[in-house]
């Protein structure tokens, strides 16, 4: 099965792509992963993208439709796949149904998930990211401080930087959270509509326990 998770930032679409490529075995792809390894490992694609990425802006289409293009042709795909975070503009969207056509691609249903502004900004306000694994985790569910290993992966530390492994995404303050919404409504949102025209695509409340929201997938893909 070939998946499409949009949704705007901190509705939960990492947690539940981690639970649908459990459940059906597609391979959750996430460009936002792909971009911050790159940062990580000081490559090129890494140097042209961190200052875009850190304001909360979007990185050039051209550039992503290249990063798109050599993921899928990696050949650890044969169960399908789970995108989160691509298409995010509606440029890239038409790019990727012209891509799709060409290698012969459908997908199977594109999930939109929703949730409120102000819960989206409570949410990442205190979200915290383990460099080591990527996962995340609000501090939230940690009293006041967060704590010193990562409660996924048990790392502390980010061997290669010798940085703490658990982090506030530059993206994740309050600001910059409100301008990636706006960026999402005014540009990811459009990219959703164009795929509706040629894909199934089902709008899900993210409101209410991940595990609720996991049912409501659950239900539509079933
Ligand atoms: P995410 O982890 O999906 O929230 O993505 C974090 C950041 O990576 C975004 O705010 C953008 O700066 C960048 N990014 C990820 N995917 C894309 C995309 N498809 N197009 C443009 N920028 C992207």
């Amino acid at each position: 099965m070939n998946i499409v998770i949009m949704g705007p930032p901190g509705v939960g679409k990492g947690t539940q792509s981690h639970g649908l490529e459990e459940k059906w075995g597609m391979v959750h792809i996430s460009t936002g992963d792909i971009l911050r390894m790159a940062i990580r490992g000081e490559s090129e694609l890494g140097t042209k993208v961190q200052e875009v990425m850190n304001l909360g802006d979007l990185v050039p289409d051209e550039l992503m439709m290249e990063v798109i293009k050599e993921r899928l042709s990696q050949g650890d795909l044969e169960n399908g796949w789970l995108l989160d975070g691509f298409p995010r503009t509606a440029v890239q969207a038409s790019a990727f149904i012209l891509m799709l056509e060409e290698i012969g691609q459908t997908i199977d249903a594109v999930l939109v998930v929703r949730a409120p502004a102000e819960e989206i900004v409570r949410r990442l306000n205190g979200r915290i990211t383990c460099r080591a694994c990527n996962e995340v985790m609000n501090l939230v569910g940690f009293a006041s401080t967060a704590p010193k290993f990562c409660p996924f992966c048990g790392a502390s530390e980010d061997s290669k930087r010798g940085k703490p492994a658990l982090y506030q995404r530059a993206d994740d303050k309050e600001e910059t959270i409100r301008h990636r919404l706006e960026v999402f409504r005014k540009k990811t949102l459009p990219a959703a509509w164009l795929l509706e025209e040629k894909y199934p695509l089902y709008e899900i409340d993210g409101l209410g326990t991940p595990e609720e929201v996991a049912r409501r997938i659950s239900e539509v893909l079933q």
